[in-house]
């Protein structure tokens, strides 16, 4: 049976008692003597010692494993996060992306003395234009959302140059989209205009057509969109939309399923963001890092300019004069920087460490797995009546959204108490209530990391699930019991007002502003 542990674990500042771990000071003195002093400007110097914490070494060990007993995550057990894709994060990535020779550089050295580091970044935009079909890559962006708004960015200087950008104010979005591509849209002073999907699961095309006009500037769309599909008239839309002049954009933050088989760049789109924190295997989540670079196509936009002279963030090159592999910062018709020098480059250097494990092969096995894992998964649920497939028979690719919405109706359980109850059996929940077009939604995506057994394992808890809430309605109700921390409030969770990012948390106690962790 599954227990996590509950530690009513105070923070580091807290426990600080004045102990100390390691004495660096004798250590310090041997290397001062041969390596002579540092010397550091008197106006460098901090007036005060920083107010670290002071605990004895074990203290600290122990303090961090209780908290990361209470704590759950892709090493503890599956994280089936729809869209999201928590997969496993190879060590071997991690070994090689946290070398010593690349953790102490710095992005101003010079070029020369840079030159491996600047290879990999090099090889890595090939390797990326390669898989998504496209031109040219930058691997500037810091997240999905900052690939997106990049690739916004990117569509409205396209425009801009065109002189068009008075008429071309609209950008179509499916409405099964993630959040982030509306907001994206929105943030780059466009209007976002919703495409209703059809019973079947693509867009509805006439809906399309009749939302595409002169003043379109753009098209985003995912696929396969968030319900696992493939959208099925993905050629006839590209035709349409460049048609009309506007752009295509590839919402690739998940690339899982097709991986090695489809490729944006082939289906006709002229911009692309991948999210290597994702499909890559890069730990995230906690709010990232992330990384999330943008492909274009060589699409010409003026007679002399090309899309790749908009994108932003430096791009590495290869001089074949000099020899050597430099650094191109952005050009005068781009949008610049969106944050500084190469984005997240442990990021990167864990993605490039990734594919050059797997290679061609093994990107295509993976893509092939999670598909399999995926309808596998569909297989088992097609016998529980609590939970239906909405949309259609078809084959799903990395993802399938579920409903639990034939439960909902018969017992009052949510998709939310459902949830719980995967939490108290040592499981991660799916992604709940997105896409917003599913009712009671539980979307599910395993990766190619995640076992059959698990798989198995996971069905038969949805099925439990079900049993009990037809049993007992109210006894849904009271999960999780099992986990560090029971049923929060999700609308309290969520505010700004009621959450407090401080470490000074005996402060705020002592003042009577909380009364508890949790
Ligand atoms: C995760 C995700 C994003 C956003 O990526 P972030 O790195 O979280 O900003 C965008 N689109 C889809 C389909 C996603 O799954």
């Amino acid at each position: 049976m599954f227990r996590q542990a509950k530690w009513d674990e105070p923070n580091i500042y807290e426990l600080s008692n004045g102990r100390e771990g390691v004495r660096f000071s004798h250590i310090n003195d041997t290397f001062r003597d041969i390596m002579g002093e540092i010397s550091i400007d008197a106006n460098m110097k901090r007036e005060k010692d920083p107010q670290l914490p002071e605990v004895s070494e074990v203290e600290v060990i122990r303090h961090y494993t209780r908290l990361s007993e209470m704590s759950y995550g892709v090493d503890n057990g599956p994280v089936p996060l729809g869209s999201c894709t928590m997969k496993y994060n190879p060590r071997v990535a991690l070994k090689y992306s946290s070398d010593d020779r690349l953790a102490f550089i710095h992005p101003l050295q010079p070029e020369e003395s840079i030159q491996g580091l600047l290879k990999a970044l090099y090889d890595l935009q090939t390797w990326l234009a390669e898989i998504t079909g496209m031109d040219y890559c930058t691997l500037h962006p810091a997240a999905g959302a900052q690939g997106e708004l990049t690739g916004i960015l990117t569509i409205r200087k396209y425009h801009e140059i065109k002189d068009q950008i008075g008429v071309k104010d609209e950008i179509l979005i499916p409405d099964s989209a993630h959040g982030t591509n509306p907001a994206s849209a929105i943030m780059g002073g466009f209007k976002a205009i919703e495409i209703p999907t059809a019973d079947d699961g693509n867009i509805d095309f006439d809906a399309f057509l009749a939302a595409l006009s002169e003043r379109t500037a753009g098209f985003m769309i995912t696929n396969p969109n968030t319900l696992g599909l493939f959208e099925e008239r993905i050629l006839d839309i590209e035709e349409n939309v460049h048609e009309k002049d506007g752009l295509l954009y590839y919402d690739g933050a998940n690339l899982n399923g097709i991986l090695g088989k489809v490729r944006p760049g082939d289906m006709g789109f002229d911009i692309a963001h991948l999210n290597l924190h994702k499909t890559f295997s890069s730990p995230h989540g906690g709010g990232g890092p992330g990384s999330g670079p943008i492909c274009v196509k060589n699409r010409k936009v003026v007679d002399g300019i090309t899309l790749k002279d908009l994108i932003p963030g430096p791009m590495i090159y290869y001089d074949e004069t000099e020899g050597i592999y430099k650094i191109k910062w952005p050009g005068r018709y781009s949008p610049g920087l969106l944050k500084a020098f190469f984005g997240n480059v442990q990021q990167l250097l864990w993605t490039y460490v990734y594919i050059l494990s797997l290679g061609p092969q093994g990107l295509k096995e993976t893509g092939e797995v999670s598909v399999i894992n995926t309808n596998y998964f569909v297989k088992l649920m097609e016998k529980y009546r609590g939970y239906s497939i909405p949309y259609g028979r078809r084959f799903r690719k990395h993802e399938v959204v579920l409903s639990s919405e034939p439960l909902h109706e018969e017992t009052g359980v949510t998709a939310e108490d459902v949830s719980k109850g995967l939490l108290d059996v040592g499981f991660h929940a799916p992604t709940i209530y997105f896409p917003l077009i599913v009712k009671e939604a539980l979307m599910t995506e395993f990766t190619e990391g995640e076992t059959k057994e698990n798989i198995e394992r996971y069905a038969k808890r949805l099925g439990e699930i079900e049993d009990i809430a037809r049993k007992d309605p109210e006894e849904p109700k009271k999960w999780p019991k099992n986990t560090s921390v029971g049923r929060v409030n999700m609308v309290k969770a969520n505010h700004p007002k009621t959450l407090i990012p401080t470490w000074r948390i005996k402060i705020l106690r002592e003042k009577g502003l909380i009364k508890t962790l949790r």
